[in-house]
């Protein structure tokens, strides 16, 4: 079983990032990973961060279940606890 390094360092949106909005989205554009509330961001660097995805598992261990998640895929919820939805994303270029 493919484990996550919990020093893997990941993007998230300021709101996952503060904790006002749980992890809905997940995506992997170009085999990054993005970790994002599911609203709309600026499409600007003042609107991610970058984090060890380890803090991510504290507040929702459920992330871990994406560790095989494979790049230009993402994974979509309608609320935490609910079950991850994958779908395959056509890569931009
Ligand atoms: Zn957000």
């Amino acid at each position: 079983m493919i484990q996550f390094d919990p020093h893997q360092k990941v993007y998230v949106c300021t709101h996952v990032f503060d904790g006002s909005q749980p992890v809905t989205l997940v995506s992997r554009p170009d085999g990054d990973w993005c970790f994002l509330c599911g609203s709309e961001h600026e499409d600007d660097a003042s609107s991610y961060r970058v984090v060890g995805i380890g803090h991510l598992f504290d507040t929702d261990p459920t992330i871990q279940d994406l560790s095989d998640l494979e790049p230009n895929w993402e994974a979509e919820r309608q609320r935490p606890g609910q079950t991850w939805l994958r779908t395959r994303c056509e890569p931009n270029n």
